[in-house]
């Protein structure tokens, strides 16, 4: 069943069923009412007969209480022995009204088939031969049986009447709840068939539960676009990435295939060209790697930043031959971090400044509030202002054939800004081009 047929079905079928109870209980409050009140008067009537029975001994009882005798109705005087005494109507089917002898004050309602119903009230009297009596008098309750008709017929147009807001109200609470839902559901189907990234339109409603699903649907949507096209986009560039050195391999290869085997020199070409491009393969994959790895959650410690820094430069000065200047002021500055990770910056940064010039490099380790700062410095072509950002995307390379020479992927600088902000911390460059770069590795204490 849809939605909107359930809110209009319950809707409707909880006020019929309110409207129902109030109007049965209204209705049969006023009967009860109404016919205390027609009872009271017969009552009265009765006390009226029987006074003037006592008054009036001289006139015969039934002449006398022909006069009383209501115009829908019966009189009967019963006996001890539940004979009539005295038995006075206009219409002979009363007389199948049951009678009861009765000592005491009694009321009740008495029916009959396809009549109104009477009222009827029996009274003891003392009858003309000293006997204990029962004047019984019945009166078919005409007037009350019509206004409780019309009172049955009001309260059926009125519940009909006040039902109708009440299914309108259902309809339009139905829509106002289901057609922000159905939009959301074509807008996924849409999605889903089309393989598209389609987002809701928002009305300009106010602001409310739906209208915030609308929000978290359409904020989820440029979400998952945005990380499915870097995914996309990570594919196609490590994919185009492995293209050449993978080519150049290939073609090396069918090259030794055809002369390698008499062409001594071209042997060793080959070899050399092979075992670089792998290196290269090895290295982008060995990146790629940890730039997935990177997502898990790892394991911060209590680090002397300082030493860190050292041992890799002094690492660095064995393995390329080159000068780089340690700049401390203090000798122990710890912050909380893993320590894999910050070193895996500082190689990359340190790795690209020896790569990029071919002077001095500096590195400084500065402690402040709230963060610690490590530069690294070098005199080498520096960066445009406007490529500044860029650097830090993947597989951005500013000068690509510079870039093969060095054996650079691209994928330093991302991993390197990755790594900061994962450490709530975050990658800075100040450059010129001509004048050399500084790379500021910012982390908090
Ligand atoms: P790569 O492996 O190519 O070095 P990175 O992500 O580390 O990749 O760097 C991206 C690009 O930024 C490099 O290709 C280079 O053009 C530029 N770059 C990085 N560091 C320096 C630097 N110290 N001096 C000049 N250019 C740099």
């Amino acid at each position: 069943m849809k939605l909107s047929t359930k809110i209009i079905l319950f809707s409707s079928l909880f006020m019929l069923l309110l409207i129902l109870l109030v109007n049965t209980s209204i209705y049969y409050l006023f009967q009860r009412t109404s016919m205390d009140r027609e009872l009271d008067e017969l009552t009265a009537e009765v006390n009226e007969m029987a006074g003037t029975l006592k008054d009036n001994p001289n006139i015969p009882e039934k002449e006398l209480l022909e006069a009383f005798l209501p115009t829908e109705g019966m009189i009967r005087v019963i006996d001890e022995n539940g004979d009539y005494l005295v038995q006075v109507t206009k219409k002979y089917p009363y007389t199948k009204l049951s009678a009861n002898y009765s000592t005491t004050e009694k009321r009740n309602v008495q029916s009959m088939k396809n009549q109104p119903d009477f009222a009827t009230v029996a009274k003891p009297i003392i009858w003309n031969n000293g006997d204990v009596v029962t004047l019984q008098v019945y009166k078919q309750l005409t007037g009350h049986a019509s206004t409780m008709e019309t009172l049955f017929y009001v309260l059926a147009v009125a519940s009909f009447i006040m039902l109708a807001p009440t299914v309108a109200a259902g309809v339009f609470l139905s829509r106002f709840i289901t057609k922000p839902v159905q939009e959301l559901t074509e807008t996924m189907k849409a999605n889903v068939a089309g393989g598209k990234w389609e987002k809701i339109t928002m009305d300009r409603r106010p602001k409310d539960e739906l209208s915030e699903m609308e929000q978290t649907y359409n904020r989820m949507i440029n979400h998952l676009k945005e990380n499915f096209e870097k995914q996309e986009m990570f594919v196609s560039d490590a994919s185009h990435e492995l293209k050449t050195p993978i080519s150049i391999i290939k073609s090396y290869a069918q090259l030794l295939k055809r002369r390698g085997y008499t062409d001594q020199n071209l042997l060793n070409e080959s070899v050399e060209a092979i075992n670089s491009e792998a290196d290269r393969m090895q290295k982008l994959v060995e990146q790629m790697l940890l730039l997935a790895k990177n997502k898990e959650d790892a394991s911060f410690e209590r680090i002397n930043i300082v030493e860190l820094c050292r041992s890799i430069a002094d690492t660095f000065k064995g393995a390329y031959n080159r000068e780089i200047y340690v700049d401390a002021r203090e000798e122990e500055i710890r912050i909380s971090a893993n320590a894999d990770q910050v070193r895996q910056v500082v190689y990359i940064l340190l790795d690209n400044a020896l790569k990029y010039s071919e002077e001095t490099v500096t590195v400084s380790i500065r402690q402040g509030t709230p963060y610690t700062f490590v530069s690294v410095e070098d005199n080498g072509p520096g960066i445009p202002a406007d490529k500044q950002k860029s650097i830090f995307d993947r597989f951005y390379r500013l000068d690509k054939s510079r870039s093969r020479e060095t054996g650079g992927t691209g994928l330093g600088l991302s991993i390197a800004a990755m790594i900061a902000k994962a450490h709530h911390g975050a990658i800075t460059v100040s450059s010129e081009p001509g004048k050399g770069s500084v790379f500021t590795l910012r982390l908090p204490l």
